[in-house]
């Protein structure tokens, strides 16, 4: 999950050998995706230019080929049509916005709009606009050298326009691949024109141009990205001058730099991410920037804890280590379930929401203590359990923004909101189950210890024979054999028991353990 993204530093690597040494176009942008773009699950969204040796190489020749001449709107357009009329997935990965924010964000480029997403954090707005990476055709042509990715039938830059005066049709070409046709920036107070639009650069004027020179200036993100889409995250944080800047340039289509009024006629897709409220705030955004975005796509957290445990399973970062690890569902649903109460909460900063980074961050986390105890204990396989929990909960506290009346009860609000995921899952899962053989045992006088570093063979012996327990894996849907399942399940019950109020808990001599009897 990925919201929220400064500027990694540009893959030059890769890149290098496609273009002219002596310029490197696009090098600059913040962000390149290579890799990151091409989810191999992605469709290619294209007619692809099949092999380079095919590719015409001079302005002539692409001419001659009949290349048609698209703005980047379009060929999304075109694109995403080709998609649906095939019943591709368009957005693959992307779970629970099928009927919400899909169909949204499709209309949004269909209708040639630039784009807003409003929602709060966690709700893979970013990832969202990474994959329309993909409706892009594969590879564009570019006038060769050009720092603005010029089209070669319609050069916007000083340089190309001169150079296609002198050459024509022989005018070189070089070969864009999609990824680097899109940039994200993180907008923040100190965000300067010169980041975004461009700045004088003292070296060309050095060189002798003149500072009225096109030629003088350094491109900032956005010319750099002509022709590709532009992302920017955190849209309200950008101070309003330079959201006159990006105005500008997009609508009136010229740039002032230091005073000097260039036309700079860009072809971009503009999107841009925000906080509903921040967005609706008055003053935070100009109004005439504002209009620039037909279409807005509202984003939401799952609706479902299924949804939400989809998310879950498939970004959790696979753990390495040797052992098996075994979550069981009911778990993941503790989890989710927590995840759900919180965003519920009243307590809790509801400007900010409750990321599903959360939901992803414990269940990797509880997986790291069932590691930890497996590697002490020397046990077969890693299995968490309800006795990791807390730990987990105080360690990712930071996640989650509370109410400022709030300070210094966070702790005490997680565990609530904790103990209640537990029962509501308790009770989804097991109600109804007879528990009686299991609680006249604790009633005659059992105790049963359990701590984050008890392995699970310990635990277990402690029952001797534990009635119903095959009874109890079958209603959890546990079909393994596995002691590390068993004590996981049996550790749930008698923590919903315990907030039944039907069995006993109390901490027991070591930190982090506790004891459960009777009551
Ligand atoms: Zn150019």
């Amino acid at each position: 999950m990925d919201e929220g993204e400064g500027e990694a530093s540009a893959d030059s690597d890769k890149t290098a050998a496609l273009r002219p040494a002596r310029r490197a176009p696009y090098a600059r942008n913040p962000v390149t995706l290579a890799g990151m773009a091409s989810d191999p699950s992605a469709p290619a969204a294209v007619a692809s230019t099949a092999n380079s040796g095919d590719r015409p190489s001079t302005i002539g020749a692409l001419r001659a080929s009949g290349y048609a001449e698209r703005t980047v709107k379009q060929e999304l357009r075109e694109n995403l049509l080709a998609g649906l009329s095939e019943g591709r997935s368009m957005f693959p990965s992307i779970v629970g916005y099928d009927e919400s924010v899909i169909p949204a964000l499709e209309r949004g480029i269909l209708a040639g709009h630039d784009i807003v997403f409003l929602g709060e954090r966690g709700q893979a707005k970013t990832r969202l606009i990474r994959h329309l990476v993909n409706l892009l055709d594969e590879e564009v042509p570019a006038i060769a050298g050009c720092e603005l990715g010029d089209h070669p039938f319609r050069p916007i830059c000083a340089r190309c326009r001169s150079l296609v005066a002198e050459e024509g049709d022989s005018a070189a070409l070089e070969w864009i691949p999609r990824d680097r046709r899109y940039a994200e920036k993180l907008a923040t107070p100190d965000t300067s024109v010169g980041d975004l639009i461009g700045d004088v650069d003292p070296i060309r004027v050095a060189e002798g141009h003149y500072l009225s020179d096109e030629l003088t200036i350094h491109y900032g993100l956005i010319p750099r990205t002509n022709r590709g889409i532009v992302a920017i995250n955190e849209l309200p944080d950008l101070p309003e001058r330079i959201q006159v800047a990006l105005f500008n340039i997009l609508e009136e289509r010229d740039v002032q730099i230091r005073g000097y009024q260039i036309r700079l006629p860009l072809d971009l897709l503009l999107v841009a991410t925000a906080n509903p409220e921040d967005y609706t705030h008055r003053g935070r955004i100009v109004s005439p920037l504002k209009d620039r975005f037909g279409t807005q796509v509202r984003t939401h957290y799952p609706e479902t804890l299924g949804d939400e445990i989809s998310i879950m399973d498939q970004e959790a970062r696979a753990s390495t280590g040797g052992r098996p690890v075994r979550v069981p569902a009911f778990m993941k649903e503790i989890l989710a379930a927590l995840t759900a109460e919180l965003r519920r909460s009243p307590q809790v900063n509801h400007r900010s929401g409750v990321s599903v980074r959360y939901s992803i961050g414990n269940l990797e986390t509880v997986i790291a203590s069932a590691m930890r105890r497996a590697a002490i204990a020397g046990e077969p396989e890693a299995v968490p359990r309800v006795v990791d929990l807390p730990a987990v909960l105080a360690g990712s506290q930071g996640r989650v923004e509370f109410d400022a009346i709030e300070e210094g009860r966070e702790e005490e609000i997680l565990s609530r909101t904790s103990r209640q995921a537990v029962l509501e899952v308790f009770r989804r899962r097991l109600s109804g189950f007879d528990f009686a053989p299991i609680v006249s045992r604790f009633d005659e006088g059992l105790e049963v210890e359990t701590s984050d570093t008890t392995p699970a063979s310990e635990f277990l012996r402690q029952f001797g024979e534990a009635p119903g327990l095959g009874r109890l894996l079958g209603r959890l849907g546990v079909e393994e054999e596995s002691p590390g399942v068993a004590a996981s399940a049996l550790e749930f019950a008698l923590e919903g028991l315990h907030l039944s109020r039907r069995l006993n808990k109390e901490g027991a001599d070591r930190a982090g353990a506790v004891r459960y009897g009777g009551v």
